[in-house]
């Protein structure tokens, strides 16, 4: 069977090179005669993966010794109260959250068990189809909580805000696809599945000095002060997503790094929304200011054409179109390894719908 045209959303296309050098280490890693899925996570070869792993990421975004990287376990769902955990303070902590869309929502629900949360803007009754801007973030809170892009509805933070205080970002989907300022943010963190490698694991990209101020005990494994003392080994990590991540991120370095890959990004997006904006059957769900670059969500205008156009995408090898049960449309997800000729096949086909 060919390959095909993957649109999906997460789990994700990754590079083909990664694909292979996965299934080959899944057979015999680094040539010890033993599988990837059972060598101790404290062998001299995985333990190797995972110190590349972490340093890698600091050399794509540029921190210094300050940041510290960890793989942990959970999803970026888990990180949602994870971070309220490790940084709202016992007594009187407050925390400022944007809400953005979906996710947004799912963070701001969790650190509302860890004190008070304001939310200092929201798109919720726009149907998230914007991101909100006028708003500031004085020092009264601990930290501010945003989402970097919106992969559900189709918006990206284009910049970010100067706030008065730590400033948190869940980066899941976006990660790795732009040039921004990493120093920018005391903590970042990524569902592995969206841009960077499969199912399984989570990025946590956290600023040292941050932890330890809040007068919570907190529990072991919750705890990222106790993820770092054991260098990302507290308990057994995710060894394959790691291993499989560092393939994808070593891809990125060789080719160009996050600045080739946000020229890719754009050129594919540009090409997208040309089609979306000079085609009459076609709409994007939100402002065209915040499109994301990475999400294309949009939507058929002429019902009477959707069994036509499911047929014609499917019959072009492409897959993954289908927007997200709680929005519908469609979905086109532009991440790092999709190639652009996919989303030349894909504008064909839209081309083609009368
Ligand atoms: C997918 C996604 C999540 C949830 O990730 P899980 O790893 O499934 O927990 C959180 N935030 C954003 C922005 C996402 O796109």
């Amino acid at each position: 069977m060919s390959k095909k045209h993957n649109f999906s959303a997460g789990p994700c296309i990754l590079p083909q090179e990664v694909f292979q050098k996965s299934a080959e280490a899944i057979l015999d890693f680094n040539g010890i005669g033993l599988s990837i899925l059972e060598i101790s996570h404290r062998s001299k070869d995985f333990v190797a993966v995972m110190d590349e792993a972490r340093a890698i990421v600091k050399r794509l975004m540029n921190l210094g010794d300050d940041y510290e990287v960890l793989y942990l376990g959970g999803g970026a769902s888990l990180q949602f109260l994870m971070v309220p955990y490790n940084l709202m303070r016992a007594e009187n902590g407050k925390a400022a959250y944007l809400d953005t869309g979906t996710w947004a929502a799912g963070a701001i629900k969790e650190a509302k068990n860890f004190g008070t949360v304001d939310i200092v803007g929201s798109s919720k009754e726009q149907k998230y189809s914007f991101i909100p801007k006028d708003y500031t973030v004085g020092s009264e809170y601990d930290y501010f909580h945003c989402t970097s892009n919106n992969t559900i509805y189709g918006t990206q933070m284009k910049s970010f805000p100067k706030v008065d205080t730590l400033m948190v970002c869940d980066m899941s989907s976006d990660i790795f696809s732009r040039v921004i300022d990493y120093s920018q943010f005391d903590l970042i963190y990524a569902g592995a599945q969206k841009n960077m490698g499969p199912a399984g694991v989570t990025l946590v990209v956290v600023k040292k000095s941050i932890l330890g101020h809040t007068g919570r005990t907190i529990p072991s494994i919750l705890n990222y002060q106790c993820h770092i003392d054991k260098e990302s080994m507290y308990n057994t990590p995710p060894v394959f997503p790691v291993y499989a991540t560092l393939l994808t991120l070593q891809h990125l370095e060789k080719n160009g790094g996050i600045a080739a890959a946000e020229a890719r990004n754009e050129a594919k997006a540009k090409l997208l929304y040309e089609e979306i904006d000079s085609n009459p059957l076609f709409e994007t769900f939100c402002q065209k200011e915040d499109r994301s670059l990475m999400n294309v969500s949009f939507q058929l205008l002429d019902e009477s054409k959707k069994d036509e156009f499911d047929a014609a995408w499917k019959a072009a090898g492409i897959s993954g179109l289908n927007g997200h049960r709680s929005l519908g449309g469609y979905r086109a997800s532009l991440y790092n390894a999709l190639p652009i000729e996919s989303v030349q096949v894909l504008v064909e086909v839209m081309k083609n719908l009368k």
